[in-house]
């Protein structure tokens, strides 16, 4: 843990005890600080109790006395309104800021020198996040990982100068950050996404944006180009006088990363060398795969690795659980857990992965269902449907899809195995990328995809993959 010490002997209001609001208290707590926790969840101020945390009425509390507001990120600030402490706070001029706050006003304090890595995007933050740890830990580089992925980010090792910190940051712990300094700042894309809490798509652009204005002169700002948000945000960086990498899977670009058929190139002034190979990197399939890995090429690069340490880490980076993970193998059928695609753009970059697709999808349906998707159907060999949405998404399907109701998944895993082992072609993809939410059959995506990993672990003559 990281002791807070910026606090030492003053009175702080924490709000919000779930796990990162209890490392938090705990940090402040450590460091000297007189802390008062709240929750409107009486189960979690219960549980922050017994762990010695002191806990308050911040509702009838006298704010005068309070030096900040520590909110957890999930308590709206602004939209669709502000919670209750956010007014009480503001009310009485006390600043509201979360734990990533804490971690870099207390890095500036005692040991500006250890590298930060921040990441904030729309999509692929989790796997950036765990790739640049991947390539830095490969490399020999003393490194922890945490933020929105992993432990809360008070609750790394202390500082120390050789140490990396590799933080996912959302948008929401981004806007209750506001001193974010990061050695190498990295925005990956954005698309409209969480608009009931930011308002507007300007409003949420503004917020990761300020991840990059952080970025000292010395530091390095990583940034998709391949939107037009990301791509102003670039644009506007230049002018910081900071250094500036573009990343594009789309289109060449003068200085930064780009895609050239399976190949990641290195552009600086103008000149483009060889990066890596991304056909040698198993768990990293996909053109917004190869968005992530260029954003680590970069961070990794600006912190001193040589290509040849970045390429075998990004080589033998096992990927993330639930994305596109590979889970299994029975003969040359691949079984593929990509439990995470939630809505049908998360399943879209499933889709466009492989070439012969045994679909198994279906859940509690999103808006729009899957008829984005429909360009990807004629790359289904078959669709196997679970959950709720199974009659609505055959109907999508109709004859363009041949399709099966499964009903349940460990019914669909067997049925999509057994035909895939019939299938022709050098790699059938069993692949679960449901395109819908988990909760009609299961607590959350990561339970759905630790059961299919268990049916296919059960099916005769499964291998690792
Ligand atoms: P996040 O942490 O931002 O939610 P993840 O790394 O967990 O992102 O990936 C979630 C899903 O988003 C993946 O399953 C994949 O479909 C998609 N994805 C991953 N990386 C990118 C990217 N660079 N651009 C667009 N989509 C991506």
């Amino acid at each position: 843990m990281i002791k807070i010490t910026c606090f030492a002997g003053k009175r702080v209001a924490l709000f919000g005890l779930g796990g990162s609001g209890r490392v938090a208290a705990r940090a402040l707590i450590a460091g000297g600080a007189h802390v008062t926790a709240g929750d409107d969840q009486a189960a979690n101020i219960a549980t922050a109790a017994a762990e010695g945390i002191p806990t308050g009425d911040l509702a009838s509390a006298d704010w005068s006395g309070f030096e900040a507001l520590i909110l957890s990120p999930g308590v709206p600030l602004t939209h669709p309104v502000p919670h209750w402490v956010v007014k009480r706070a503001r009310g009485a001029d006390v600043e509201i800021i979360g734990d990533i706050e804490l971690f870099v006003r207390e890095r500036q304090h005692v040991c500006p020198q250890a590298p930060l890595i921040a990441i904030t995007g729309t999509n692929g933050k989790s796997t950036t996040t765990a790739l640049i740890h991947h390539v830095l830990q490969s490399a020999g580089r003393l490194c922890d990982v945490g933020g929105n992925l992993g432990p809360a980010v008070l609750g790394l090792s202390p500082f120390t100068p050789e140490r990396h910190y590799v933080v996912e940051c959302s948008s929401f712990q981004i806007d209750l950050a506001p001193s974010l300094d990061p050695t190498v700042g990295i925005q990956l894309n954005l698309t409209p996404d969480h608009l009931d809490r930011h308002g507007t798509v300007q409003n949420y652009a503004a917020i990761k944006e300020q991840l990059l204005s952080g970025v000292p002169r010395t530091g390095l700002i990583v940034c998709g180009v391949d939107d037009g948000l990301s791509e102003a945000m670039a644009d506007r960086a230049e002018m910081s006088g900071t250094r500036v990498e573009r990343l594009s899977v789309r289109r060449p670009v003068s200085d930064g990363f780009y895609l050239d058929g399976h190949i990641l190139m290195r552009a600086r002034a103008a000149a483009a060398t060889f990066a890596v190979d991304m056909s040698r990197c198993p768990a990293l399939k996909g053109a917004h795969n190869a968005q992530n890995a260029a954003a680590a090429f970069a961070a990794a690069k600006h912190l001193g690795l040589e290509d040849d340490e970045i390429r075998r880490g990004l080589e033998t980076f096992p990927g993330l659980a639930h994305r596109m993970e590979r889970v299994g193998r029975v003969g040359n059928v691949l079984f593929v857990n990509d439990s995470k695609a939630t809505n049908a753009d998360a399943t879209e970059k499933a889709l466009s992965s492989y070439e012969t697709v045994f679909w198994i999808l279906g859940g509690k349906a999103k808006d729009g269902g899957i008829t984005s998707l429909n360009g990807f159907f004629p790359k289904i060999v078959k669709a196997y449907l679970i959950g709720e949405a199974a009659d609505a998404f055959a109907a999508t399907l109709g004859s363009a899809v041949s399709h099966e109701i499964c009903g349940t998944l460990e019914r669909a895993v067997e049925a999509a195995a057994r035909d895939a082992g019939l299938a022709a072609g050098p790699e059938p993809v069993v692949l679960l990328s449901p395109a819908c939410a988990s909760y009609d059959q299961f607590p959350n995506f990561e339970v759905r995809g630790a059961a299919f990993r268990e049916a296919v672990r059960k099916l005769p003559g499964v291998t690792a993959p």
